[in-house]
């Protein structure tokens, strides 16, 4: 049999090789030969589909193993019993350049009763009221306008138009969260946004002057369907901004652990303004944020809307090329950047348990469940992991099993170091632990390298 790449019959959720997975997935996959599925080599697999132009995902971004889904904390009754392992292997397509993730847990399974509540965070609160204060100006907005949000979490974001006068409904498909957002006030529909629920929602009288999304288009595995509904929400001149965290900088700061199977899909500008672009939406504004590790705004409309691009949409377009994300080439390298990554910090544990350390770490958080499986680093290096969040004390973390603890706990066991594991955050974390300091304990972060803070 030829090595190159030949597609037979296709197989709408047909199935794979060995399980019927994704048939009981609902995957979009179509039967082929493909020289990079490793597993496979020489041998008929389903391999799944572009979600942005359906080609064939025969060529590997990252391949982190399987994984536990990051916010499935164990209960110490759990300890017992097995766990749920997915594939984390991310796929870059050859033919639009989309780094993604293809679906093995639904949406429902991860988000239906979610434990996030954004007003927890003081600065996430903060960056929403700075945001509804800017788009408000700069977009007329008053008590004629209808702002929707969709991932409306407890209503951190909506509030600030609601206070402004603006109308205002939020799209929340986490039931408890959006329960928080009712008892604040904030009108929120329980679904999941796509185009269903937009039709829906026009039919109700609820076009939209300001569609808002933050965080959430990379969480959404039928992309054209999400991006359809914002386009039939949309009114004529109205205007959609997206957060979503910049591939960019996640290849550049080798934020692998910033991989989990809540994202599906991770966007640079160049992919995002193709997927609207199949909506006849066109990006006219970005900026880029510090969030989450480095995020763009985008400024979407309808394609013969009256907004004008700024320069911003250049300078970004030159930023990605200038880094080769128009080239298939420099996706192909960041697994290898990724294996460095998990080799550096392996030396550095190794080393500090040589010479009798003790480690604890910082931050239950998802991205240290993708870090730690992928490295495969439990009690055996780290002998337990400190949250604020009661949610997640008592608990374990998923797959490699450290027991979480209140932070108070590194005052009664003063370990050597510290790994802050939301190194996004690490500036915070330091300034909040500086007191462990006083016994010589490093703060350590594991990315962008493994260095100390401070
Ligand atoms: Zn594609």
């Amino acid at each position: 049999m030829s090595t190159s790449f030949r597609m037979s019959t296709v197989q709408p959720g047909g199935l794979c090789c060995v399980h019927d997975c994704s048939r009981r997935l609902g995957l979009r996959t179509k039967t082929v030969v493909a020289e990079d599925v490793r597993a496979a080599e020489r041998a008929e697999v389903a391999v799944p589909l572009c979600r942005l132009c359906a080609a064939p995902l025969i060529r590997t971004f990252v391949d982190l193993g399987a994984s536990p889904l990051a916010n499935s904390y164990l209960e110490p009754a759990q300890l017992t019993d097995g766990e749920m392992f997915y594939p984390l292997h991310v796929r870059v397509c050859e033919q639009c350049l989309l780094v993604q993730l293809p679906e093995f847990a639904s949406p429902g399974e991860i988000f239906s009763d979610y434990a996030y509540f954004s007003s927890y965070s003081d600065s996430w609160v903060e960056h929403a009221r700075s945001y509804t204060s800017l788009v408000a100006d700069r977009f007329g907005l008053d008590g004629s306008s209808q702002v929707v949000e969709v991932a409306s979490n407890d209503g951190y974001l909506l509030q600030f138009f609601q206070a402004r006068g603006v109308q205002t409904l939020g799209v929340e498909p986490a039931a408890n969260v959006a329960a928080a957002a009712e008892e604040r006030g904030i009108r929120t529909v329980v679904d999941f946004f796509g185009e269903r629920l937009a039709a829906r929602l026009l039919d109700g009288g609820s076009a939209a002057d300001l569609i808002v999304g933050n965080n959430v288009l990379a969480h959404v595995p039928d992309a054209h369907d999400f991006v359809e509904g914002l386009h039939r929400l949309l009114k004529p001149d109205g205007v959609i901004t997206m957060e979503f965290p910049h591939l960019l900088r996640l290849i550049e700061e080798r934020q692998f652990d910033t991989i989990y199977h809540e994202h599906f899909s991770y966007f640079s500008l160049l992919s995002a303004e193709r997927l609207f672009a199949a909506h006849e939406l066109t990006v006219f504004d970005v900026e880029e944020l510090s969030t989450h590790g480095g995020s763009l705004r985008v400024y979407a409309a309808h394609a013969q809307g009256p907004h004008t691009a700024t320069a911003s949409v250049a300078e970004i377009h030159a930023k990605e090329r200038e880094a080769g994300l128009d080239e298939l080439a420099t996706y192909l390298r960041f697994g290898e950047t990724a294996r460095a990554a998990k080799r550096e910090l392996l030396t550095f544990l190794v080393d500090a348990k040589r010479s009798g350390k003790k480690i604890a770490a910082y931050g239950a958080a998802a991205k240290g469940v993708t870090l730690l499986n992928f490295c495969g680093v439990g009690t055996d290096f780290i002998d337990y992991v400190v949250d604020r969040s009661p949610h997640k004390q008592g608990r374990f973390l998923p797959g490699v099993r450290l027991p979480i603890f209140a932070p108070e706990h590194v005052m009664e066991t003063e370990p050597d170091v510290l790994l802050i594991l939301p190194w996004n955050l690490a500036d915070e974390i330091a300034e909040q632990m500086a007191f462990v300091r006083s016994w010589g304990c490093e703060l350590v972060v594991p990315i962008p390298e493994v260095a100390v803070v401070g």
